[in-house]
């Protein structure tokens, strides 16, 4: 039997993630990234358990583990600094088998990229067009040299929220929505010792997460109209930010100017009916991108490639049916996070009436800890499939 092809539509954390589940299942796999570069813009993140099994699953326990840091769990405060509810750590050991990691994004994506082999990653590789057969794809891009057409087995769609994939062969969804909220975040060096906190105030959250190595990402969203831009962003943070309790203040001072990323947040409001168009499977942020108010995107993004390569483990053989029950697996899961996503913004980082805030500060004090605990980790509760 020849050895089954796998394309993969770009090169962030899912499509390199889907392309080492495929390739460790035996596919030869192609990774065509449109950027003249394979790296992750962007700042950190938070592993919670879900996405630490799934990078177990793929291999990439030890490399992860040498690398980053055990999150110091804080909870959340208001903006004076009051706690308003704890985490637990050994509780959430309990809970969930683990803690979370603050990461790195550029960390994650040299750990996966580095498992791959060098040959199967093609970068300034446009794809403009697929087209799905019965029982093979054509894959049409741009690259370096001109135009080029790859013949595979299945192409999966990892294009991120903009797919050109999903706009392609589902062009009855429509294309994603302003989440109604914009973010700034960074990585700074930071080597006094911080726990992972958020702080609620008015229709604003900021957050801090140690990322290891004397690192921290921190971020700040607000609500704000869509396509905001400030000349300074730094200094917008600070407008926004820099009158709230330590170390916030610390950490914007202790922050480069020129470091600051700014991003409206979008999110995929029409849920796709299906993951799977023929020969094409959607994965990531093409299919389910989410708000980050419960920190799952990426970790989804890694959870689909790991299944998706266990339902395609025997090869080209049998296909349709392993892109079915990767659909029916996957699909049901994420777009239930992505629901519950949005409203933690809604209940969270976007409550702006003095009254509402008031009463969400008295209902975490006096939900007990476990509870509170089992409310935010629920998503992050889950194992891959056995062999
Ligand atoms: C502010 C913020 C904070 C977040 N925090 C967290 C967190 O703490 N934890 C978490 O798990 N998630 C978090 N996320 C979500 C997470 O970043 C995303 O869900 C994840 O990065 C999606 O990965 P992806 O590979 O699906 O898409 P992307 O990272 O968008 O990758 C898509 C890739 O496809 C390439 N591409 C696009 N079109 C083409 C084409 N036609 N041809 C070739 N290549 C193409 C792009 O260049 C890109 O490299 C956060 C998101 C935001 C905005």
């Amino acid at each position: 039997m020849d050895e089954p092809h796998a394309v993969v539509v770009g090169g962030g954390i899912g499509g390199l993630s889907a392309a080492l589940a495929l390739h460790r299942r035996g596919w030869r796999v192609t990774v065509l990234e449109r950027a003249p570069e394979l790296r992750e813009v962007g700042a950190g993140l938070t592993l919670m358990a879900n996405s630490l099994r799934a990078l177990d699953a793929l291999g990439l326990s030890p490399a992860l583990r040498s690398t980053v840091h055990a999150e110091a769990p804080g909870g959340v405060r208001d903006r004076r600094g009051r706690w308003l509810s704890r985490v637990d750590a050994a509780e959430m050991i309990r809970q969930l088998g683990t803690s979370a990691l603050g990461i790195h994004r550029a960390t994650l994506h040299r750990i996966l990229r580095e498992a791959l082999p060098a040959s199967s990653l093609h970068t300034g590789a446009e794809v403009e067009q697929v087209e799905s057969e019965t029982d093979h794809a054509t894959v049409r891009y741009r690259g370096p040299d001109g135009p080029g057409t790859l013949d595979a087995d299945l192409v999966v769609g990892a294009d991120g929220l903009r797919s050109r994939l999903r706009a392609q062969l589902w062009p009855e969804i429509p294309a994603p929505v302003y989440a109604g909220s914009t973010t700034w975040r960074a990585a700074i060096a930071f080597p006094d010792p911080i726990p992972t906190a958020i702080t609620w105030g008015p229709a604003a959250e900021f957050g801090m997460v140690p990322i290891g190595e004397g690192w921290l990402y921190w971020y700040g969203a607000i609500t704000a109209p869509p396509g905001g831009h400030a000349p300074d962003e730094l200094a917008a943070v600070r407008d926004h930010f820099g009158a709230w309790h330590e170390p916030i203040p610390a950490l914007l001072a202790a922050t480069p100017p020129g470091v600051v990323l700014r991003n409206d947040i979008h999110h995929l409001a029409t849920p796709l009916p299906s993951y799977v168009r023929g020969r094409v499977a959607l994965l990531g942020d093409a299919a389910h991108a989410m708000t980050p108010n419960l920190g799952q995107g990426a970790g989804q993004a890694i959870e689909d490639a790991v299944v998706l390569g266990a339902a395609c483990s025997g090869g080209a053989e049998g296909l349709p049916a392993a892109l079915a029950a990767y659909d029916e697996q996957r699909r049901p899961r994420t777009q239930a996070i992505a629901r519950a996503s949005l409203r933690a913004g809604r209940y969270g980082q976007q409550l702006r009436n003095p009254l509402a805030l008031a009463v969400r500060a008295a209902a975490l004090r006096l939900t007990p800890p476990r509870a509170l605990l089992r409310s935010m980790t629920w998503s992050a509760d889950w194992r891959p499939p056995r062999d």
